[in-house]
């Protein structure tokens, strides 16, 4: 059995999105999404492990994203039962996360950069700092969730802009 650590996500081609690139097992390696099919699909036994429940991995044709054509894809089997593709619980193999641009003004003269910038590295899937007080977020969680969890770090007096970088968004910035 081969146990997935971490997924390594990607820019889909057209930059609306990012999806799995491939993983890292708890072994260290690194497997594209097509080695890791190929693998499936040779009757190899795949699973991710997150918060101790463990989840078989399957092969999907494609990026479950709107008009993405990535394949092959993966996503995990929660029960052997599902005859429809399943939606993914926040944060595990397989979701389809979504962009989200992040925008503040910190008005208090103790600016409380470090716990805004905090609850914004932890709570993504993956982060993108490209201006002092703009940022990307990799994310299942939608546009109020995330001003919610901003407002309950900052002060009251502090303004938050948050919105899904929509398909015809563009994004280019290193460190991505
Ligand atoms: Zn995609």
């Amino acid at each position: 059995m081969t146990t997935v650590a971490k997924v390594r996500k990607e820019w889909s081609s057209d930059g609306t999105h990012r999806h799995i690139e491939g993983v890292c097992t708890t072994t260290g390696t690194h497997y594209t999404r097509k080695e890791e099919v190929d693998g499936i699909n040779r009757g190899e036994d795949w699973h991710t492990s997150a918060g101790g429940t463990t989840a078989k991995i399957k092969p999907m044709r494609y990026c479950p994203a709107a008009a993405c054509l990535a394949s092959p894809y993966i996503t995990t089997a929660p029960g052997s039962h599902d005859r429809e593709q399943p939606r993914e619980p926040a944060g595990v193999l397989g979701a389809a996360s979504m962009i989200l641009i992040i925008a503040y003004d910190l008005h208090n003269p103790d600016r409380d950069y470090p716990k805004v910038e905090g609850a914004i590295k932890t709570a993504g899937g993956g982060w993108a700092h490209p201006q002092r007080s703009v940022w990307f977020v990799d994310t299942t969680e939608g546009p109020a969730t995330w001003r919610d969890r901003l407002h309950a770090a900052a002060d009251s007096n502090d303004e938050f802009f948050v919105a899904h970088l929509q398909q015809n968004g563009r994004v280019r910035s290193s460190g991505v």
